[in-house]
């Protein structure tokens, strides 16, 4: 039986152009790699990574997904996550999405549990340790691939996420500019504070 299986997802960009909440790609740039091990049922949900992320479960996309799939299927086993982070936080890349990508895709491969709506649902709920809010633009990109478009406005059952997952041409080039500035923890929330409500 297997006990343990590691993903990697990779980065993404998203907000592209006029698609706010609603485009995401998926970068072949850096990827997060996530191993989940099943544990006994005493073990419950722990991170062990040795980057500068949170450890505590609650605060970490990759935990939440963890606690939110474990409750939503019904779960048995204790979940050990371990994961090295490639994607840089706080820098425009889907960082914690790819964790909570990957995770999600891990526990699936583990227990065989989900369907593609659900996983994204799923993976998309991690979003708000980070975030501070579910949105599923990065997450789609990290777990499909490609070019998503999501519907922003049909997200709030799990089976009903309405989402496209287009493929890009396979030549297509990007270049990242990353700027060397201090960004804040959380500093998506923080962005998405400042936004007006319509
Ligand atoms: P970006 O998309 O710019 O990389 P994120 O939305 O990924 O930014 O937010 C990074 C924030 O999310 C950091 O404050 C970090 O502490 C928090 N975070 C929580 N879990 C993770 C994780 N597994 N990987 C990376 N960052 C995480």
């Amino acid at each position: 039986m297997v006990k343990s299986v590691t993903v990697r997802a990779p980065c993404s960009t998203a907000n592209l152009g006029p698609g706010f909440d609603v485009f995401g790609m998926a970068l072949d740039a850096f990827y997060d790699e996530v191993t989940v091990t099943k544990k006994p049922k005493s073990f419950g949900i722990k991170i062990v990574s040795s980057d500068d992320i949170p450890l505590d479960p609650k605060k970490n996309t990759a935990g939440i997904v963890a606690m939110n799939m474990k409750k939503g299927y019904k779960i048995p086993d204790g979940l050990e996550i371990s994961i090295k982070k490639n994607v840089p936080a706080g820098y425009g890349m889907g960082s914690s999405a790819a964790s909570a990508a990957a995770c999600a895709i891990a526990i699936n491969e583990l227990f065989k549990i989900v369907d593609d709506n659900e996983l994204l649902y799923y993976a998309g709920s991690g979003e708000k340790a980070s975030a501070g809010a579910v949105h599923y633009d990065n997450v789609a990109a990290s777990l499909f691939g490609g070019f998503v478009v999501i519907n922003p406005y049909a997200r709030i059952e799990k089976d009903k996420i309405e989402f496209y997952s287009l493929s890009v041409p396979a030549d297509l080039r990007l270049v990242v500019a990353v700027p060397k500035i201090k960004v804040p923890k959380q500093k998506t929330k923080a962005s998405r504070g400042v936004l007006p409500k319509n």
